[in-house]
């Protein structure tokens, strides 16, 4: 897990770093976590250039916004991922395949880098419109 969390943190750019580091970072066991803390040290990413990076790129209206690149932190790291629900209730994700007919399978899409939801966030939330640049 650590070489792979390496390699993949070492294709992301500062802004990408920092949205990581902001969304996705607490999801991670403390082990991962600390690894990704020496990334960000690494690359000289502080507390503060990260505040800012987000508030520079966060919702940037991107050019044409298709669904390639990811309308929060507008990379384009995405994945599909699989939700299963039951009885219109997503369930934890299940080990292996289930052959339960009842359950139903949602595909999603999902930025890796900050976890933004394609499929369901169409709009920015309020919040961070706030935190748009004022220009
Ligand atoms: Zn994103």
């Amino acid at each position: 897990m650590s070489d792979k969390i390496v390699s993949i943190l070492s294709k992301f750019s500062r802004e990408e770093l920092a949205f990581f580091a902001k969304y996705k970072l607490p999801t991670y066991s403390l082990k991962t976590q600390e690894i990704i803390q020496e990334r960000i040290r690494y690359i000289n990413l502080d507390q503060q250039e990260i505040v800012r990076l987000i508030s520079e790129n966060e919702f940037i209206d991107s050019k044409g916004s298709s669904l390639k690149v990811c309308p929060r932190c507008n990379s384009d790291k995405l994945f599909i991922d699989q939700l299963e629900i039951y009885d219109h209730r997503s369930l934890a994700i299940l080990d292996g395949d289930s052959f339960r007919s009842d359950i139903e399978k949602l595909e999603m899409k999902v930025c890796f880098v900050c976890g933004f939801n394609l499929s369901k966030d169409k709009k920015p939330r309020f919040l961070s419109r706030l935190f748009r640049r004022q220009s």
